[in-house]
């Protein structure tokens, strides 16, 4: 497989890997020292499944603790019950409880009142969408005809994968190389399976969650200037699982680094405007990207969006 230099010329990272782009912090804080003359906002949503917040600054990532300090982070963001893979993917998507959506299982079912999810109103909008992910019921989460390209790659540990989803961001990396969509959905499963084998907040856990901030510092890398990272998990866990309505599973990191090249920053006159909400709910995710990328909500979603 062909190797990606993270690093390479035209990705939201400079040499240092953090710097070069205009940002919106924790405070407020913003550097406008680069612009760029493409006005077309792009998302990439990197989503590690399983991750608690309090993981992040235990892994060791010092591009993740950086990171955190120069986006828009909500380290106590709410997941919805059950705190289960489907059902918080379907409300991610969605932007409805699963009361609404009807899936609340890792079983997908069709929902007895459809909703227009985030892919389906992106492509009404004539925004592509890629999908990149390693968890196959994921499959359901956009219907048929609406995205440009999807990759599933196997995150199973039998076919030789061991905790590590750097073979599936590869993928996207080169994809990323020659396309250049709207929206890029970057599932990472490892930490989850991980958790389960070995236990939430584990030594082979942490180094799961470690490793998938490398893969995201990879992608922020390789992102295009005009690129908003949203990094984000379905659920946490405790113990050697999940699904239940209590801290350690329904917390979870929402961080969203935001591009001053958004239409969302541009209609407020620059990134510094753009104001975040108090606090956040994984619903809000859907109505939060289709802002940055200037296309209105579907009129069901319950979320919000999480700038202004
Ligand atoms: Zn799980």
């Amino acid at each position: 497989m062909e190797t990606v230099n993270a690093n390479n010329a035209g990705g939201m990272g400079g040499a240092d890997g953090m710097g070069g782009v205009s940002r919106v912090g924790n405070a407020g804080h913003t550097d406008n020292t680069v612009k760029t003359e493409n006005t077309e906002g792009k998302v990439i949503l990197a989503l590690v499944d399983g991750m608690r917040p309090d993981s992040i600054s235990k892994c060791g990532s010092d591009f993740a603790d950086a990171f955190l300090k120069k986006s828009l982070y909500y380290a106590e963001a709410q997941t919805v019950m059950p705190s289960v893979t489907l059902p918080c993917h379907m409300s991610l998507f969605h932007s409805v409880v699963p009361e609404r959506h009807g899936v609340t299982t890792n079983t997908y079912v069709p929902p007895v009142r459809p909703i227009d999810g985030l892919i389906e109103q992106l492509n009404k909008f004539d925004k592509k969408s890629a999908i990149f992910y390693n968890w196959e019921e994921l499959r359901d989460l956009w219907r048929p005809g609406n995205v440009v390209h999807s990759c599933y790659m196997t995150g199973d540990i039998s076919a030789g994968v061991h905790y590590d989803d750097s073979a599936l961001t590869d993928l996207a990396l080169a994809y990323l190389q020659k396309s250049s969509p709207s929206f890029l959905f970057l599932y990472l499963g490892a930490t989850d399976i991980a958790g389960h084998d070995f236990g939430w907040m584990s030594e082979k856990y942490l180094q799961a969650v470690k490793t998938a901030w490398n893969c995201i510092e990879r992608v922020y890398g390789a992102a295009p200037k005009d690129c908003t990272l949203i990094v984000t998990a379905d659920h946490g866990g405790h113990g050697r699982g999940h699904g239940e309505n209590i801290p350690e599973d329904m917390t979870i990191p929402i961080a969203l680094h935001i591009s001053p090249e958004t239409p969302a920053a541009k209609s407020a006159k620059g990134a510094s405007s753009v104001k975040g909400a108090n606090s956040a709910n994984i619903i809000d995710i859907a109505p939060t990207v289709t802002k940055l990328l200037g296309v209105p909500p579907v009129k069901e979603w319950e979320g919000k969006s999480l700038i202004l």
